[in-house]
This record gives structure tokens, sequence and C-alpha cells, in this order.
């Protein structure tokens, strides 16, 4: 059995026998020794394994190039080189696989995160990438966490649905057909019929909706799930496929639902300065040299909370030239969100008493019949990082809502039935993953956060 380099580098025992297994990140040395910095993905710190010439295969010690990968038994002694506290003095290396210096992409030299996106799938044996999808991981956790600590179910919403919750988003169609005898088209191309199993049904641009059937049943519900939305647009904070993070809770008014997600942000960010040092201080010294302190600052006071209105006032009183359009009606763009974070209040903030034309139908309507219980949660570098409301719960607004959008009613039976029985005060929001990700590592493109990014034109692998 190995011991995971992460495990050897913290050991406090030296001068015992180890196993490391790894891929090689570089080789250097001399004719009488060799020194390979190995990584097993386990930390973002290598392990120095130190090869005397006279005990190895001169041929073997050749063919430990960047990129191979090793099992290495050895003993842990406390490294007389500054950098590292042990290094291991190897007795015994068994080549896995060899990788052609000619071939393998991932040289020692620098590589542009640009190309990188080109060999998504090498990237994660890069120090960047590892960091990234370890904090990742560490994320994914921390979600669990808070919500299993505070007594919610996590909630399975369907991929594969007839609903298309927002009403706006452009979804993904699912056809079903007998792959090694599809349909075809007069020109004999493959003809994709629309439908599941003669049903139309479109891949899910958010969980909401079923979310919403768990908590008027088991009170407060999370889900946790990929959605898929077929925008085509390639900004730095879209992807066609992201995860998202959706918790419902009946009982809760907007007012204790902005409150949980503020709690639930600064939760997770502190779970990432508290468990994750070694990656952000790396990532900070890579890319975003305020990381770690914009972070601390994020969670050091309450976010500000403001209304969609009073946010309209402030973007015309600056004085500022905006790309786009600033009135009372229109969506605010992310360089409107960003101004008012980054540049106005200086902090996260929170938006809440959107034109109820410019938000979804379930939105519940305030007492002014113009503006919606929403909130929209922003975010500086990011801006929209959360979106959520106070869902409507009277059967008859809802409807008159459905009717004005054109929502089909009838389709939707099944979901207003939450409101024709037992209907309750209710609300919820979602947080995109990747924009959390995006937020706690200080990457800029969201390409960059998710193992495989599927963008218009990018699905290859
Ligand atoms: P945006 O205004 O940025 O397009 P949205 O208002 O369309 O976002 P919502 O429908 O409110 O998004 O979805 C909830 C959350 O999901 C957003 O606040 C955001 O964090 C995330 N999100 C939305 N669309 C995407 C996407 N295409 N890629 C990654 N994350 C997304
Ligand atoms: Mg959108
Ligand atoms: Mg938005
Ligand atoms: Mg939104």
């Amino acid at each position: 059995m190995r011991t995971k380099i992460s495990a050897l580098l913290a050991s406090q025992q030296t001068d015992i026998e180890v196993v490391a297994k790894g891929w090689v990140r570089t080789k250097r040395g001399n004719k009488n020794v060799t020194f390979i910095a190995l990584n097993d993905g386990s930390t973002i710190n290598n392990i120095q394994i130190v090869a005397e010439s006279a005990n190895f295969d001169e041929e073997l010690l050749k063919k430990i190039t960047t990129g191979a990968s090793l099992c290495v038994r050895g003993t842990l002694v406390a490294s007389p080189s500054s950098g590292q506290p042990v290094e291991i003095l190897a007795q015994q290396i068994e080549l896995y696989g060899a990788a052609d210096p000619e071939k393998y992409p991932l040289q020692k030299k620098g590589h542009t995160l640009e190309f990188l996106r080109e060999i998504a799938h090498l990237r994660p044996r890069t120090n960047t990438f590892g960091a990234v999808f370890r904090i990742r991981h560490a994320m994914a956790f921390a979600i669990h966490k808070f919500f299993n600590d505070k007594g919610f179910y996590y909630w399975h919403s369907p991929i594969v649905t007839a609903s298309d919750c927002e009403g706006a988003g452009a979804m993904f169609s699912v056809t079903t057909f007998d792959i090694s005898n599809p349909p075809r088209t007069e020109q004999g191309r493959v003809d994709y019929a629309e439908d599941f199993f003669a049903q139309h049904t479109n891949l899910t641009v958010s969980g909401q909706l079923e979310g919403e059937m768990g908590a008027t049943a088991l009170g407060e519900i999370y889900t946790f799930g990929p959605t898929f939305r077929a925008e085509n647009s390639n900004t730095p904070r879209h992807l066609a496929e992201f995860w998202m993070i959706e918790p419902e809770m009946a009982f809760y008014d907007i007012d204790d639902n902005m409150d949980l997600a503020e709690e639930f942000l600064k939760y997770l960010i502190n779970y990432a300065l508290n468990n994750c040092d070694e990656d952000l201080a790396f990532l900070e010294k890579m890319y975003d040299n305020d990381l770690r302190e914009r972070l601390r600052f994020c969670v050091a006071d309450h976010f500000c909370r403001i209304t969609y209105t009073e946010a309209i006032d402030i973007l015309k009183a600056s004085g500022k030239k905006f790309e786009f359009p600033v009135s009372w009606g229109l969506d605010m763009q992310s360089e409107h969100e960003r101004y008012l974070v980054e540049e106005h209040f200086k902090k996260p903030i929170m938006v809440t008493g959107y034109p109820k034309e410019i938000k979804s139908f379930y939105m519940k309507l305030n007492d002014d019949g113009k503006t919606v219980r929403g909130m929209d949660v922003l975010f500086p570098k990011i801006g929209e990082i959360i979106g959520g409301s106070e869902r409507e719960a009277d059967y008859d607004t809802l409807v008159e809502r459905m009717v004005e959008v054109g929502v089909p009613v009838e389709e939707m039976s099944w979901y207003l039935d939450s409101r024709r029985f037992g209907t309750v005060p209710h609300s919820g929001f979602g947080l995109g993953f990747e924009r959390l990700i995006l937020f706690v590592t200080g990457m800029s493109n969201i390409r960059d956060v998710i193992p495989f990014p599927r963008t218009p034109g990018n699905a290859a692998f």
C-alpha cells in the first residue's frame, strides 16, 4: 500500500520505510544521483525522490521523464534541502508507464490557461488544476455538510423533464432513437425527432419546481446537480452545463431566505479559508494577489441589502458610461452589478424587489403589484452568484401570473397541486456552483473551474 504524498510530507516520523506512487513533475541530477519531484494529486507539493545511480539501471532512470508514473519504495528521511521537510531515499523504483518527452504536452515550462483548455483531459495534472479541483471537492463536501447539519434533506430532482422552469432558459431537447438504426431524413441525415418516448422533454435548466414539491412535504431540502442551458453566450461566467445548489424551504419568507443565503456563502468561504490554505496560497501567488484578503473581507461584515429601485437610482446617479442602458424595468447586466459591488458598496450585496416583468412567474408578488420578492446576491468579480425568491404561494395569484406570461397552466397542474392542497409560504434560491468556485479560487474564466467545460462548440471531451 502507498502512503499519500500529503501524508508523507506531514509525517512526524522519519527513517521509516515507505511506498509512494505518483507522476513525475520534474527530474534533475548528475551522473551520481537523480532527483525526482513526484506528485500524486493529494497536495500541491511534490515529494523529492533521491535515486543514487549506483543502485539503479541506467535505462530505467532514462525513462523517468516528466509525466511518467512510478512506484517508489524507500526510506523517508529528513531533507537536507530547505523548502521541504522530508524526502525519500529510493531503494526500488518501478516504472508503471513512461511519457514520451517528444509527445507529452505538459513539460516543465509554464503553460497558458488557454493552451491547457485545449487539453482539458490532462490539465488536472498541473498544479493550477490540481488546486482548483481539490477546492471544488472541498466546496461540494462543505455544501452537503452545511445543509446536513441544518437538517435539510438532499433531494434529487430529475435531469430529463418536460417543464421549463424559467420560461426563458434556452433548453437542450432530449431525443430518443435506436442508435443502430436511427431514423433518417430524405437527405440521409439522422432525424433528431423531438421526443422522449413520444413525449417532448428537455434537460433541466433548474431543479426548483420539483424542489418545491420536496420542501412542501419534507420542510427543508436542497438539490445539488447538473443543470443545462443552451445559451449561446460566450462569457467568462456562463457554461452550457453547470452545477447548481438549490435549497427550498417551507415557512421561509424572503428575509429568512436572504439570511440563509448570506450564512451559506460565508460558511463556504470560511470553509475554504480553513481547509484549503495551501491551494489558495498557490492560486493567490499565481493569479490573484488579493485572493485570501478578498475572501476574508467578504465574510467579515454583513452583506448590503438594497432594492432594485435603489440600485437603479445609484446606477443613474453614478455618472458612469455603461455599455447597456440603465432604466427602471430593465434587467441589470454584469457591468451594472459589478459597479454596484466593486465601486459603490465595495462589498457583497443582495438586491430585492425586481420588476415582475424581468423575473419568473413563480416569484411572490409584492403589494404594489409591480415588483416581486426576488433576490439576487451579487459578488465582487462575479456579479450574480445567487438568484432566488419567496415563491408565490397563493393559487389564484399564481395562475393569473402564469396566464399573464404564457406558462401552460394545464401542463403545470402537478406543480399547482402544491398551492391547491395545503399551500404554505416558502422560499428558495439557486447558487451556481462554478460561480462559487470562480470566486473562491480567484480564477477568471468559468471554463477553468470545471473538469470538462461545455460551451458552444465545445463538447469533444
Ligand atoms: P445570469 O444573469 O448570470 O445569466 P441567471 O439569472 O440567468 O444568471 P438563474 O436562473 O438565476 O441565473 O440561476 C441561478 C444561478 O445559477 C445564478 O445566480 C448563477 O450563479 C448560476 N448560473 C446561471 N446560469 C449559468 C450558466 N450559464 N453557467 C454557470 N452558472 C450559471
Ligand atoms: Mg442567464
Ligand atoms: Mg440574472
Ligand atoms: Mg438569476
